[in-house]
Parts: C-alpha cells; structure tokens; sequence
C-alpha cells in the first residue's frame, strides 16, 4: 500500500498544481510536421515528436508538446512528412580482400539515402562485415545499423567464396553452432549452388529448432513447400515465390532431381506451367507459416535488360570504386552470351514474375523491401536502389502504403521488432526520415528527403549531401589512381 501513494502521490501533486510542472527535457524536438503512420496508411498533421538518446520519447500535438518539453535542438517540420528510418533487407558485401575499402566507403550511401538499417545477406567478407557491424553499434564506424548472416552455409566447392562448405548433418551442425555461438550472427543465409537439397531441408530445420531465422535460394530439386514446411522464414528474389505457382511444380522437381532435366528447361516449364489459383493457394500457405518474400525486384529487372539498357551515364556510377566496378563485368558478360531467343526469354520471364507481386500482397504475404545492392550485381547502387525498388513495387500494384511499409516495417516485423521499430510513437528508436513530399501520394517522395535521424543523431540536408560528396571524391580518387 504504501508503495502505491509512493507512485501516485507525485501524480496528485501534479494534477493539483499543473503551473509547477517544469518541462520536461528531450535532446531534439521536430515541430508543426505531419506524421506518416504507415501501419494505418494515413497522416496525422500538426505533430511534435521529441528525442532523447537513441529514443523517441513524446508524440502529440504540438501545442501540447511545446509547452511540455524543451529540446536542445528544434528541426522545423512545417510542410514536411515524417516516416520511420527505411531498412534495406538485402545487400551485399565483398568482391575479396582487395575490396575493403571500397564496401566500407558505401555504408555513407545508405543513410544518405535515409536508410538506417540494412540486412546483409552473405557475400565474401563475412568476418569483415562482423566487425563493421559491431564498430557500427559501438560508435567507431558511421554507417546503417548492420545486420547479418556472417557466412552463409553452401555445398562443397560452391561457386561463391567465403561460404561455410557443408557435405553433411555433422557439418550442418557445426556450421550453426559457429554462426549462433562464435559469430552471433542475425539470421542464417543459405544457398544452393552445390549444397545437396536433403542437407538444405536439414539446415532449415535446424536452424529453426536453434531460434535462428533463415533466408535463402530454394533448391531446383525441391519444391518451395517443402522449404516453407521444413521452417524456411523469408525467401530471397521473386522467382523462387513464383516457382509455387505452376501447376506440376512437384514433378519439375523430381525430373531435375532425377538428372532428366537441366535448369533452364525446369525454368521454361515452371514458366509454362504457372497457375494463378495454384499459386494463390501456395502464397496462403506462406502467409500462414509467417513466411516472408523478399523480391528483390529492381536487381533481376537491371539483370534482365543489361542488353539494351545504357548504363554507361547512370549517377550512380560516381559512388562505385573501380575494384567494385569491376566485379560487375561477370554479370554483364554472361548476359553477352546470350542469344537473341535467350533474351527475349530473360524479358518475358521478368514480367512474368513480377504479376505475382500483387497476388503475394492480396494473400497476405509480407513483402520486404531489400535491393541486392553490393559487388556483382551489376548498376544497382547501394543506398539508392532501395528507392528505385519500392517504387517498382507501385509500378507492379502495390499501392504507395504497401510499399513503403515493405521498406520500414516488414523489416522490423520479420526480426520480431515491431515495439521498436516501423512506427513513430514513444519507446520506439530515434530512427526517422523527413521528407518534403507525402509517401502515401507518390512513394517516390522517399527520394525528397530533408533530414535523416540516425540513433538520435540528426543529419540535415547539409550533413547528407557532404556524405554524398565524400563518397564521390574517394571514388574519384580511386579511379584516377587506377588509370594506368
Ligand atoms: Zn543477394
């Protein structure tokens, strides 16, 4: 009993005597801005929002906020809109050794372009990226919130480097116990380039048992069932989601299971076979084991049209270092291979898959924004990109809401941090973007953007655009030095 007046009576005093209450004191107050609630796809004009630390800590009117708090700094929001820090859920470390540098002067891009955290899935730097991430969260190093697969688990011999090689149970074992254990690692990425499909089952199952989420390339020889039964909990790029929807996926599988058939007639017949009712079915079944897709739509669509896209002027290309410049000559080589059929195959399979995007929305799938930005991938730039695929998303019939919660809450919510992340309202983190036009109009407006706050830390416009100059004065640098 005591302990109860103890807690209420410094309530009565205040109800008793409102004039004695001094203001409260915050580290920033963003006034008159108009709050984008992205949950509910609606605004909310006229707020203050005030910081302290790492936390937003008051939301309200702004009258009410002003005569109750004092904020060392004020950011004037009038006429701008407010949204959660973007996240970019798939990006890309690596390209060797040699290359440190020039993924290290990347990270600058993303909060530049208002992303405040990214999801690395797997490059060949894995014990690199592990230390960004903690010279990140400690202070030492600017750049996004970085989190990451570490190395992500392959057959043996595969084709990517940097790969914790797996031949079998005792090796899937002790792969997860080194990521979970040693290298503490966010989620589990796992690929099939040489990985046997029963080891990939198992490493899926495994994981989840561990706690550890996993993300991944579905083997040819297995169906997406069998991964989404098996625990899988977010399928990277589109065409693995769209390989639900044909018809006589099942048989497809076996057929290239069995030696009878080789990937790009298993391509051709899953492309034939695709059923809209069949997939509809397959994407409930996703929504109800909480799987989540990650199209990764911008990257196979650059991909897709390297022969007749001119890239050769982009703005992007002043951000990218001539050692990572260089990583992108395999994809643009292997598209010169192809034919003129082989082409037209590439274009059409591209659209194809992209008329899932809706259906995937419409059953209820959680659709997260990530780029495959990084080494390899060749004319998608880090930062920027995550910009250019959300508003494909809209392109392909997402509406602006659905987009942008791709890209600050289906991050969050997939990692369970949804009462941190994704919204704007006390307790949740310092992580905002203002902008000068409405998301919810064009979500090309993510590209008009003001001020990023990053862990409380405000960067304005000024601040941002030095990030960019910065970025592009070490690349030029490091292409003059590479000029024979
Ligand atoms: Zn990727």
């Amino acid at each position: 009993m005591k302990y109860l007046f103890a807690a209420l009576a410094p309530a009565l005093l205040a109800i008793a005597s409102p004039a004695l209450a001094a203001p409260k004191q915050g580290d920033v107050v963003i006034r008159h801005v108009t709050i984008v609630d992205v949950e509910a796809a609606k605004t909310v004009a006229g707020q203050a929002v005030v910081l302290k630390g790492d936390d937003i800590v008051a939301v309200g009117a702004d009258a009410v906020i002003a005569k109750d708090w004092r904020a060392a700094r004020t950011v004037e929001g009038k006429g701008r809109y407010l949204i959660p820090g973007l996240w970019d859920m798939h990006v890309h470390f690596g390209g060797g050794p040699e290359l440190i540098d020039e993924n290290r002067a990347l990270l600058p891009l993303y909060i530049a372009n208002g992303i405040t955290t990214i999801r690395d899935c797997s490059g060949d730097l894995p014990e690199q990226v592990l230390a960004w991430r903690s010279e990140i969260a400690s202070g030492s190093l600017f750049g996004p919130r970085l989190l990451t697969s570490g190395a992500k688990i392959e057959g043996i011999a595969p084709v990517w480097k940097g790969t914790i090689e797996v031949g079998s149970e005792a090796d899937v074992d002790a792969a997860l116990d080194r990521l979970k254990t040693r290298d503490k690692v966010d989620f589990v990425k796992i690929t099939d380039s040489t990985l046997k499909p029963e080891l990939f089952l198992y490493a899926l199952t495994k994981a989840k048992a561990l706690g550890l989420r996993t993300s991944g390339h579905i083997p040819m020889a297995l169906t997406v069932d069998q991964a989404v039964d098996a625990g899988i909990s977010s399928i990277e790029h589109l065409d693995y989601a769209y390989n639900a929807g044909a018809k006589d996926e099942a048989a497809i599988a076996a057929d290239f299971a069995a030696g009878r058939i080789d990937r790009a007639e298993a391509n051709r017949r899953l492309d034939a076979g695709f059923d809209r009712d069949t997939a509809m079915a397959a994407y409930r079944r996703f929504a109800v084991k909480g799987v989540f897709v990650t199209p990764t739509l911008n990257g196979s669509r650059i991909i897709a049209y390297l022969d007749s896209d001119d890239h050769s002027k982009d703005a992007g290309l002043a951000y990218i270092g001539p050692k990572l410049r260089k990583t992108y000559d395999w994809r643009i080589e292997r598209a010169a291979k192809a034919d003129a059929a082989g082409i037209a195959t590439r274009h059409k399979q591209i659209e194809d898959i992209a008329t899932i995007l809706p259906m995937l929305a419409e059953a209820g799938v959680p659709i997260i924004a990530g780029t495959d930005a990084g080494f390899l991938n060749s004319f998608n730039y880090p930062g920027f990109g995550l910009h250019d695929e959300i508003e494909l998303f809209t392109q392909k019939g997402l509406t602006p809401a659905q987009a942008l919660a791709s890209a600050t809450r289906a991050g969050p919510a997939w990692f369970g941090w949804l009462d941190r992340y994704g919204a704007i309202k006390p307790g949740m983190a310092a992580d905002l973007v203002l902008l000068t036009k409405n998301p919810l109009e064009d979500v090309a407006a993510t590209r008009a953007i003001d001020t990023v706050v990053m862990r409380g830390a405000v960067q304005d416009r000024a601040a941002l655009d030095k990030m960019l100059a910065d970025t592009r004065a070490k690349v030029a640098a490091w292409n003059a030095a590479a000029k024979p």
